[in-house]
């Protein structure tokens, strides 16, 4: 059993506390040991707290460093502003990390895709400036932002992350042909950063015509680092070429020490407090947690148990045609990852 570590739990909304328990009980069969804070957020926290995102759920992930997050209800249109994107800004957790990678027994067109998407979180269009510009509002403007700081940090974590991981290629994606400054500005941080790093391949490709070959051919990148909005959106369509957001994991890394991952799938309330909730997306985001915090060689025992549980009809749950619960799969996980 490896030191104790602390970490900040957020059981979330929907299937969030069935997916979260889950995900606990096959990283303490990892042997790792983090020591939870648990703590709210979604809507759970307003019924509780009154407030979606309580002062002591950021208090306690910026003490632990470290946060695992079931998913939170946004309303569309009105209500509170999205959880997430609020723990991103406060926290600035400034790179979005998406590894996607074919699964055995989950369906899908490609066979061999492996490949892992870096997304600047905190700029761009999502800076939040947009504005009507007369006051009948018949005309809006919303304003990209990307600085030469908030693209540097999110480049250097990428080409960090693939001398780590041992990926061999970055391509950065943008639009820099008709975006020329703010889309320059990315572009120019990048191939200044790529200079630094002569052991990793860098290129880059404009976002039309990456969308056209991630569909005509993923298996051919390996790591993409892009802007907010691209980034949201091509992290959305190569989880689409691996079978979905169901199973997809992510990361949201900080330079505070702060990293918060989770599932990219939402609070599911259709099928919540059933018992058949799918928790391999929130599983394969804490095997990035475990690389996170440098136990590399239980992060890998667990992705082992995932990968056997999803081959066999009878261990998978009944989202990807399988014949068991959210309890028979974490069982088979924790079994197989021996
Ligand atoms: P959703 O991902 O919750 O559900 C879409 C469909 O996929 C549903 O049929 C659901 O049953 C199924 N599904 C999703 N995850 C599953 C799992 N783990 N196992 C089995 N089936 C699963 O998307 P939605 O319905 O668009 O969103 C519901 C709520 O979740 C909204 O309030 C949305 O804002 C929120 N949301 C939160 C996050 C987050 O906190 N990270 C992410 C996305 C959506």
């Amino acid at each position: 059993m490896s030191a104790v570590r602390k970490g900040t739990l957020i059981a979330g909304d929907g299937i969030g506390p069935e997916v979260v328990a889950a995900t606990v009980r096959v990283i303490e069969a990892t042997g790792v040991a983090i020591k939870w804070e648990t703590q709210m957020a979604g809507a759970m926290a307003i019924a509780i707290e009154g407030t979606p995102l309580p002062q002591k759920t950021l208090d306690s992930i910026r003490k632990t460093g470290l946060a695992l997050k079931g998913p939170t209800t946004t309303p569309i249109g009105g209500g509170h502003a999205s959880i997430n994107v609020a723990l991103r800004k406060t926290l600035d957790l400034y790179a979005n990390v998406r590894p996607i990678k074919t699964l055995p027994g989950v369906k899908s067109r490609y066979d061999h895709v492996d490949l892992v998407i870096v997304r600047e979180n905190t700029e761009d269009l999502y800076a939040g400036v947009e504005h009507y510009i007369d006051p009948r509002r018949t005309a809006a403007e919303s304003i990209a932002i990307i600085t030469k700081f908030g693209s540097e940090r999110c480049i250097v974590y990428a080409f960090e992350y693939a001398r780590k991981h041992g990926r061999k290629k970055i391509t950065l994606v943008h639009k820099a042909n008709i975006l020329k400054m703010s889309n320059g500005l990315f572009l120019d941080t990048g191939k200044e950063v790529a200079k630094r790093y002569p052991d990793i391949e860098f290129n880059d490709m404009i976002v039309d015509a990456t969308a056209m070959k991630l569909v005509i051919s993923p298996e051919r990148f390996d790591m993409i680092v892009t802007m907010n909005l691209f980034g949201d959106i091509l992290s959305d369509l190569t989880a689409g070429l691996v079978g979905g957001l169901g199973v997809a994991p992510a990361a949201n890394i900080g330079d505070g020490g702060c990293a918060m991952f989770e599932a990219v799938h939402g609070t599911a309330n259709d099928i919540a407090g059933r018992g058949i909730a799918n928790p391999t997306g929130l599983m394969l985001s804490a095997a990035m947690l475990l690389d996170h915090v440098e136990q590399r060689e239980p992060a890998e025992r667990l992705r082992k148990g995932i990968w056997a549980a999803l081959a066999n009809a009878e261990t998978r749950t009944g989202d990807l045609g399988g014949k068991t619960n959210t309890a028979g799969y974490t069982d088979a996980v924790i079994r197989l990852m021996r």
